[in-house]
């Protein structure tokens, strides 16, 4: 009996090519019944689909795809579990015409898939099949490469990818993709892809090994190297003998001031060191642990100086200004004495570069009369970089905190942590998670480094750590640390610690006196002004010095002028001319671009925002270094003028009809932040009314889809940028307003401040 209609049989999770084998067991009525029917045909065919999507409770027609495979029934056979088992063999691709339910399964009507290509075509692609799957061969571990022998006796094309496809370890579901994809040339580039997307991946993953495997290599390389060194310094006799050094030891040991703990734990390992043979590498293990614990400060420390004013003192003639953390450092000391309670704050520093966080720590260290030592946890992603090796690792050491310790020589020095907001976090575990333990004053007495093994007292320590943002700092150390935020200086304050600190100090250094050079007031603020850009006074103490430095050389070799006045031309004599320029020539005033602030590490800087557009159909583009969140806030700043469109007399259709684009120039700098939405908003209807927004007004504050204005952080920063490229007006949040109160008058006098909260205000200053 012969039907034109073939029993459809479903298949979930697996996928059944044309010259290929599938085998599996069947135990529904349905499926019996399809097999029985064609068993009863002289070709034994069922038409084998997947189902759409996987894994259906129930099913309807539209969940059946329209290309399946015939295959052909080669064997059923009953099996004591009372299921059968049947192999079936793909025979060829077809399309589907109809699907019929008749009764309970499915039946249907099929075409023939027919595809002709073009024979050189063939040849090229197969050509192109054949190269890249050699490649994958060579490059993916863990495939066969038995496959190989075979695929050389298939000619064609649409078997040769079904072969790969079917060969391939990929999905279920991009298995089914390679069914239904009738045309062999792109069943080709689809291998393709997908055989050049695992290469990547095992390239990666040997990428990774590679690295790791380098970084065992260095550390256990200078553990061998400084065995040679060892082993060296032996034949030349320069060791001496293990008694002797067991004698030196015990002597360190005998004047030790520390636990009976530790005591013990050291007596333990220099009887090992006595025992262990003379050439066994446990020995240089053992003789550098004992060189950390006999030199490490268990119990040594310094008494702080207990007077207020004189520790004020101190402070005042190292810096100016910082009042904040001066305070604070006071009111520690005050409490101290009070309560003899000894726990320290943890106090972290949060500012630009050169405005004095670490050299006010240092100053804190010398006012107190402590020891000061510090390290940098900038682009640490390994724990035991804070905690150290266990020691059965080869190369081990302590961590940064003992090592820092041993370096102060005392129980309670001053310890600056900085760069605390650069710490990582990656594979190798959570650095800021080890120093919350460092950090903690509930735990901190009792530090275990992992190389030491033995506790250590931290809680006598005054951790003080410094930072760049804020927002950088990993949120479970930010809630321990008490922040004092220090911001840029403005150009007064700069004068000011100009005359009364960098140069006195700087004079000194040099071996001159206020008698042979002498600054006048002018000159400084052209060094500020044209000699640097910064938000502290790092690149001024530098300019100031390496002046000096030009002065000294002329008083030794010019005998004839003792003493120089410099005033702005002297400073163009030594240094030329500086490399910026102080204000910014007038820009014209342009539709589409205005003028944004940004919070930078110079301080703070004006940022032009631009926008064009031209014909399209109403995509956004956005170049410039962008972060996430500036990209957020176009997006944003687009669909509220989208929403507001008639109220700032735009015609919808420009959205539809044409793309935009918008640019932040100013070098290749990463951008980003919350407060370029009222400035993009602003560029954008000045593009879409054709009105020229004027360059002296700039602009400050995030926005909301309902045209709200947040508030933003920086302010004075971003004042300071302003006046340095001759802005007039600034618009700022309104919730800003208490910052703005805060800041200097000299400062804020010759601009005018508009406070908004909502969008139209500015739209109505600028625009009506
Ligand atoms: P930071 O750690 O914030 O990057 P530094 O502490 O290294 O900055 O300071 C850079 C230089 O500027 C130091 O020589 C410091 O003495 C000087 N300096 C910074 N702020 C002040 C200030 N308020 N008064 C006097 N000198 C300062």
């Amino acid at each position: 009996m012969k039907s034109n209609k073939l029993g459809v049989l479903l298949v979930n999770d697996m996928v059944l090519f044309p010259g290929a084998e599938i085998r599996f067991e069947i135990d529904n009525l349905e499926q019996r019944q399809i097999i029985s029917v064609a068993e009863a045909t002289e070709e034994k065919e069922i038409l084998v689909v997947n189902p759409i999507e996987n894994n259906l409770d129930s099913l309807d027609i539209t969940m059946l795809p329209t290309v399946g495979v015939v295959a052909s029934l080669k064997l059923k056979m009953d099996i004591p579990n009372g299921k059968t088992k049947i192999v079936l063999k793909g025979l060829r691709r077809v399309k589907v015409d109809s699907y019929y339910l008749n009764n309970s399964y499915y039946e249907a009507t099929t075409k023939k898939l027919v595809k002709r290509i073009d024979k050189e075509d063939e040849a090229m692609y197969r050509d192109i099949l054949i190269k890249g799957f050699d490649k994958y061969i060579e490059n993916v571990p863990y495939v066969s490469n038995a496959i190989m022998a075979q695929l050389k006796y298939v000619e064609k094309l649409k078997e040769m990818t079904d072969m790969i496809a079917n060969f391939l370890p990929i999905s279920y579901d991009k298995k089914k993709k390679y069914i239904l994809e009738s045309s062999p040339i792109l069943r080709t580039t689809m291998l393709i892809e997908d055989m050049n997307d695992d290469i990547k991946y095992v390239e990666l993953e040997r990428k990774i090994e590679q690295e790791v495997e380098k970084e065992l290599n260095d550390t256990q390389k200078e553990f061998f190297l400084r065995e040679k060194i060892k082993t060296i310094q032996k034949e030349l006799g320069d060791v001496s003998s293990k008694e002797d050094e067991v004698e030196r030891l015990e002597k360190k040991l005998r004047s030790l001031k520390c636990s009976k703990r530790v005591k013990d734990r050291i007596k333990r390992e220099i009887d090992r060191y006595k025992n262990v043979n003379s050439n066994s590498p446990e020995l240089g293990m053992i003789r550098d642990y004992l060189d950390w614990m006999l030199n490490l400060p268990w119990q040594k420390y310094t008494k702080d100086n207990e007077d207020l004013d004189a520790v004020k003192h101190v402070l005042d003639t190292s810096h100016f200004g910082l009042e904040d953390v001066k305070t604070r450092i006071i009111e520690y000391l005050a409490v101290k004495q009070n309560t003899n309670n000894l726990k320290s704050p943890i106090i972290c520093l949060v500012g630009p570069p050169g405005v004095g966080k670490t050299s006010l720590a240092f100053s804190i260290a010398k006012s107190l009369n402590r020891k000061y030592t510090k390290i940098s946890v900038g682009g640490i992603n390994d724990e035991a970089e804070i905690v150290g090796h266990r020691r059965t690792y080869v190369g081990a050491c302590p961590g940064r905190i003992i090592s820092g310790i041993r370096k102060a020589e005392s129980t309670n020095p001053v310890f600056i942590i900085d760069e605390i907001d650069k710490l990582r976090k990656d594979l190798k575990g959570d650095p800021a998670s080890s120093l919350l333990e460092v950090l903690d004053p509930e735990q901190n007495s009792k530090f275990s480094d992992h190389y030491i093994e033995e506790e250590f007292d931290l809680s006598q320590v005054m951790f003080i750590a410094t930072a760049n943002y804020m927002e950088q700092i990993p949120l479970e150390l930010r809630d321990r640390l008490e922040i004092i935020e220090l911001s840029s200086y403005t150009e007064y304050e700069k004068v000011d610690i100009a005359m009364n600190y960098l140069i006195p100090k700087n004079l000194e250094s040099h071996g001159l006196t206020e008698l042979e050079v002498q600054f006048d007031e002018k000159a400084i603020l052209s060094l500020i002004r044209n000699y640097t850009k910064e938000a502290g006074v790092r690149e001024l103490e530098r300019v100031i010095s390496s002046l000096l430095r030009k002065i000294v050389k002329k008083l030794l070799t010019d005998k004839k002028t003792a003493a120089y006045q410099i005033d702005t031309k002297k400073v163009v004599e030594f240094l030329g001319h500086g490399k910026y320029e102080y204000s910014k020539p007038t820009k014209v005033d342009e539709v589409g671009v205005v003028n944004g602030l940004a919070y930078t590490v110079f301080g703070g800087d004006v940022l032009p925002i631009e926008v064009t557009s031209y014909k399209g159909k109403g995509k956004l583009l956005l170049t410039g270094s962008l972060g996430d969140v500036m990209k957020e806030s176009a997006k944003i700043a687009l669909s509220y003028i989208k929403t507001n469109a008639k109220t700032f007399g735009i015609d919808f259709k420009v959205f539809e009809e044409n793309d935009i684009h918008i640019h932040v120039p100013e070098g290749a700098v990463n951008k980003d932040g919350p407060s370029a939405g009222i400035t993009l908003t602003t560029a954008l209807i000045s593009l879409f009314t054709n009105k020229k927004v004027s360059s002296d007004i700039a602009m400050t504050g995030e926005i909301t889809l309902r045209g709200q204005i947040l508030p933003i952080g920086g302010l004075k920063e971003k004042i300071i940028g302003a006046k340095r490229n001759g802005i007039k007006e600034i618009f700022i949040p309104k919730d800003n307003k208490k910052d703005l109160e805060e800041i200097d008058k000299e400062l804020t006098k010759s601009v005018k401040f508009i406070l908004v909260d909502k969008y139209l205000d500015i739209y109505k200053k600028i625009f009506k």
